[in-house]
Order: C-alpha cells, then sequence, then structure tokens
C-alpha cells in the first residue's frame, strides 16, 4: 500500500471526523466504532488432487440491530483489515438508507479467476458449512450477499448447502440474498447496486447550487463520466446512466486495460465486445492504455468518475492528477483518507460509498422481506390496481368525452409487478438519504464534505438504538 493508512484506518478516521459533530458520549462513540466479532477460519479443500488451506474471514462490525448483513467478497487482496474495513461500511451504510440491519462482511483469500465452477463450488460450500457449524449465518444471524468476486451463482450454492442443514427451517430462503430469482431471489437485486449509483448520482446533479461550484449544469443529462470497473456494478452503473440519465460515457478501465474516447462509447457495445474478445482492448478508442497503464483512465478529464472495482485506487500517489469535478465511490473506498483531503481542498465534490452503493443492501432487504413473507411484492394488488385505474380512465373518458388511445391505456391502467416496486423502493431510498446527508451538511457549516455528513447521520441513528437499549444514559 503506497500511505501509510490501512483501508479500516481511513474508515476509523472518517468516523472520528464525524463523531466530533455529534456530542456523543466516548463510550458509546467507542461502542458503535469497534468491530464486535471477528472470525478467522482456514479449511482445505482439494483441489485437483491437493489439499489447499483457504483463509476466510467473517467480521459482524456491530449486533445493534439483527441480523448482521454484508457481502462475501472472493480476493486475493483479503485481509482482516479489509474485512473489518467493509464490515464497519456496511453498519453506517445500512443506518443511512434505513435498512434494519448491523454490519457484517466475509471474505475469501482467492483469486476466483484461477479456479473451474466445481472448484469454487467446492469452496462455497464448505466456507458456509463452515459459517453454519459456528452459527455465523441464518435468517435472524447474519445474511451474506455478493460482493467483489461474488455473485447469484454463489449466493445459490450458499442457500442450497444452508437448506440442506436447515431444511426444517421455514425462513431458509432468508439466509442468504442475491440469489437467482428462481432460487427466492428478486427481480431487480443484480442491477440493484448499479441502479442506486446511478440515482445517487442524479440526485447530487439535480442542485444547482452544487453544481455551479463546480462550474457545471444542473442535471445529469449531458456530463461525461469515466467508469473503472465493469463487473457488477460498474456495468449497470454505465447502462443505466447512459439510457436512463443520457449520460455520455468516455471512458472504461477493466484489469487488462482501459480506453478513452471523448465522443462517447456505447456501454451495450463494449459490453458485448468484452464478451465476444475476453477484452476491452481492440475497441475503437481515441486513447487505449495496456494493462500496466490502466489507472491512466482515473487521470483522463471527464465531469464524473466513477470507481467500481476495487478500494484505494486513488492515493496521495495519484490524486494531484485526477482531473474530474465529481467522484461517485461505486466501490468501496477507493479514495485514501490523505488523498480525500486534497480532493476536497480543490473543490471536488465527492459522493461517498457509505452513501452511493447502498442499493445493493437496499435491495438485498426487500429480498429478505419477500423471503419472510413468502410472497413476490405485487401479487396481491397488481390486478385490484390495474381494475381500480381502469374504471378511473372510463370515468374520465366519460367525463371528457376524450378516449384514450391503446399505448396511453398500457401505460396508465397498469398495475405494479415485482420489478416496478423494487425500482421505485431503490429510488425513494437513494433520493431520500442523499437528501438527509446534504441537510445535515448545509445545516451545519462546520461539516465540510457529504461523507462526514453521511457518518454524522449514521452515527446519530446507531446511537438512538442504543439509548433505547438503555445500556448508555
Ligand atoms: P465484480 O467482481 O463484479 O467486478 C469488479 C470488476 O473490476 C471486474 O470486472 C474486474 O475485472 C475489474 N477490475 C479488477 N481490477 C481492476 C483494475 N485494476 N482496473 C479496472 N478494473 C479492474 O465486483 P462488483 O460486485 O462489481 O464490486 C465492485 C466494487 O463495488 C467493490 O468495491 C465492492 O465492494 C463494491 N460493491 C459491490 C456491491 C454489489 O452488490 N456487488 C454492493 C456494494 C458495493
Amino acid at each position: 500500500m503506497s500511505n501509510q493508512f490501512s483501508f479500516f484506518d481511513s474508515v476509523n478516521v472518517y468516523f472520528d471526523r464525524a463523531a466530533e459533530h455529534t456530542g456523543l458520549p466516548p463510550g458509546l462513540l467507542q461502542q458503535i466504532k469497534v468491530c464486535n466479532a471477528v472470525f478467522q477460519i482456514n479449511f482445505p479443500v482439494k483441489i485437483k488432487g491437493e489439499v489447499k488451506v483457504i483463509e476466510a474471514y467473517r467480521v459482524q462490525h456491530s449486533h445493534h440491530r439483527t441480523p448482521t448483513k454484508g457481502g462475501i467478497r472472493y480476493s486475493n487482496h483479503v485481509s482482516q483489515d479489509e474485512v473489518m474495513a467493509l464490515a464497519a461500511l456496511m453498519t453506517y451504510k445500512c443506518a443511512i438508507v434505513d435498512v434494519p440491519y448491523g454490519g457484517a462482511k466475509g471474505g475469501v483469500k482467492i483469486s476466483p479467476w484461477e479456479y473451474t465452477e466445481d472448484e469454487l463450488e467446492k469452496i462455497t460450500r464448505r466456507y458456509t458449512t463452515e459459517l453454519i457449524k459456528r452459527n455465523l449465518i441464518g435468517p435472524a444471524i447474519d445474511v451474506p450477499a455478493p460482493d467483489y468476486g461474488t455473485g447469484p451463482r454463489e449466493m445459490a450454492w450458499i442457500y442450497d448447502t444452508y437448506r440442506t442443514f436447515k431444511g426444517d427451517e421455514l425462513d431458509a430462503a432468508g439466509c442468504v440474498t442475491g440469489k437467482p430469482v428462481n432460487q427466492q431471489g428478486i427481480r431487480g437485486r443484480t442491477e440493484a447496486t448499479g441502479r442506486g449509483v446511478f440515482y445517487g448520482i442524479r440526485e447530487a446533479c439535480s442542485f444547482a447550487e452544487d453544481m455551479e461550484k463546480i462550474g457545471l449544469t444542473p442535471g445529469a443529462a449531458g456530463k461525461t463520466m469515466i467508469i473503472q470497473g465493469m463487473g457488477n456494478v460498474g456495468s449497470y452503473t454505465g447502462m443505466i446512466s447512459q439510457d436512463e440519465g443520457q449520460i455520455k460515457i468516455i471512458g472504461i478501465g477493466e484489469a487488462e486495460g482501459a480506453i478513452y474516447h471523448p465522443d462517447g462509447i456505447d456501454v451495450h457495445a463494449l459490453l458485448a465486445y468484452r464478451k465476444a474478445n475476453g477484452t476491452i482492448i481492440g475497441y475503437p478508442a481515441l486513447k487505449t492504455f495496456e494493462k500496466k497503464d490502466r489507472e491512466l483512465i482515473l487521470e483522463q478529464p471527464c465531469d464524473i468518475l466513477v470507481p467500481a472495482a476495487l478500494e484505494s485506487v486513488i492515493t496521495v500517489d495519484n490524486v494531484d492528477n485526477i482531473k474530474a469535478k465529481i467522484i461517485a465511490e461505486a466501490a468501496n473506498g477507493p479514495i485514501s483518507a490523505p488523498a480525500q483531503e486534497k480532493l476536497l481542498a480543490k473543490g471536488t465534490i465527492i459522493i461517498p460509498d457509505v452513501y452511493l452503493n447502498a442499493g445493493g443492501v437496499t435491495v438485498s432487504y426487500f429480498e429478505w422481506l419477500k423471503n419472510l413473507s413468502h410472497m413476490r411484492f405485487g401479487r396481491m394488488e397488481k390486478r385490484f390496481n390495474q381494475n381500480q385505474l381502469t374504471q378511473v380512465i372510463h370515468l374520465v373518458e366519460e367525463l371528457t368525452g376524450r378516449n384514450v388511445n391503446e399505448r396511453e391505456f398500457a401505460l396508465i391502467a397498469r398495475g405494479a409487478d415485482e420489478i416496478d416496486l423494487v425500482r421505485s423502493g431503490l429510488e425513494e431510498t437513494m433520493i431520500n438519504a442523499y437528501r438527509e446527508i446534504r441537510e445535515v451538511m448545509v445545516n451545519n457549516p462546520a461539516i465540510p464534505d457529504l461523507r462526514t455528513a453521511a457518518f454524522v447521520n449514521a452515527i446519530n441513528k446507531i446511537s438512538s438504538d442504543y439509548n433505547s437499549l438503555g445500556i448508555f444514559p
């Protein structure tokens, strides 16, 4: 690491800075800040005839609300410090978007690309078994979800393993979220984090006075964007920003290299190209950066920079070269604490991870609720609403003498499906949370930035939970 701050240190620097604005007693702040439980597990898996010992973690940062919740990361960079930092971020994130969980995170120290699907299944099932054995997973205990290097496939293996051991648990499906839809998942979960990132960016761009300060016009449409990482979060952020926000994507970075084109890169075409060729290199662009120079994509001019790969990609080493006016932290912890100071000093708006990528956990919460209720959202009311709206249309037609055409009818007299309700719930959550954070900042001139405001908001909400327990008078 190129600076003296570990990832967990960075999170705690942000926490301490925000804590000063809360006036809460030190003991309570300390209880909110520390990781309540840290588990390291080492287990053997036979891979290609040889035993490999896998290092893995599960950290439950805060039990102020249960279950705890947080993704599982498969990466060679996994360490206890990283998992603790990510678990802490989950606690604050859940509080910010009013999702009633304590934060947690899991990590398995492997490079998933080095293993076959069968080997990954073996590792995932064994990791899950280790969690079950220690009572570290369950719909009322701790509920994992996808993160870097994992997705619906891994979540389905986790659910199946859990069900094998706990088949008599009525709510077993709520033991993990981010499952495929046909495995008790929810429509809209896969896109949720990226969609939430878009809603957050759009909301931030909607405040004329904030945009004016950085020399931009209000509104997301027409702004330029560079995205680092075209995995789950980055690809959906790109597609939705382009399709629904009319944002121009001008740069894309991936593990194999990066491309930049100021005229715009069609994200769908680029993703199709990468699928066909296994790389983004070769896609028509003004500038192409080979693997060794891939981080230079962060330094190209643009309005909005979206790091959506890994943490600590903007540090004191490259921060002076960053030209973006807005940095939208889709990834967790992409900016080190010292680099943030420099960015804020030059007026860059940083939309913090702890708020911006909360779309995933928000829709995971909807999935968990669906699992506990054993019913798809919209099933009870869709047809009823459709009938009511049809009646209203007929009444309006009668009163006005104008007939509604087929297209209008289909648009208006429509009961909401699960995907409509999930997107609407997510949009509402992201807009409300942004406004809450911004209000904390605007109402308190001593709070200098959105991240500090987001942490203040989170700490205050968590402290009120502890206060209601009567432990901290
Ligand atoms: P992912 O594994 O789907 O995608 C990550 C992508 O980054 C991959 O395509 C990988 O090839 C690429 N990448 C790796 N190194 C790179 C580099 N040096 N330069 C450019 N690209 C590189 O992971 P994800 O789920 O999209 O997660 C990305 C980030 O978002 C992580 O920080 C994660 O913690 C965060 N996040 C994810 C979710 C979620 O729901 N998946 C939710 C909240 C936060």
